[in-house]
């Protein structure tokens, strides 16, 4: 019997997202946690945290340092962040 292998994920030498998608997320930054659950869900690994810019944050706000920042060159639209974000801030809109 042949032994299994894992071959590491290399965001370079993955195919990027044909022209097929049709709804995009866009994530409402304001409303973002930075909780990165989007993150571990995302099927295409394409979701990252970045530190909020500082034109991001709202006056009096409690505004947390990291946000999440989609990869629209990978993203194919299944919408799974949306489902997942706790806090209900990434919405799925036509491209
Ligand atoms: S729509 Fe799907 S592929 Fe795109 S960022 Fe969300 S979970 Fe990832
Ligand atoms: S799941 Fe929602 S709140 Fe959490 S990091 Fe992603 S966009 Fe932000």
């Amino acid at each position: 019997m042949e032994k299994g292998a894992t071959i590491k994920h290399d965001i370079k030498k993955a195919s990027k997202t044909g022209t097929w998608r049709n709804v995009r997320p866009e994530i409402e930054v304001s409303g973002c946690i930075g909780c990165a659950t989007c993150v571990k869900y995302c099927p295409d690994a394409c979701i990252s945290l970045r530190k909020r810019k500082k034109d991001e944050f709202i006056e009096g706000g409690k505004a947390t340092e990291n946000v999440a920042e989609i990869g629209y060159e990978f993203c194919k639209g299944c919408g799974v962040c949306a489902e997942v974000c706790p806090v209900k801030t990434i919405s799925m809109k036509k491209e």
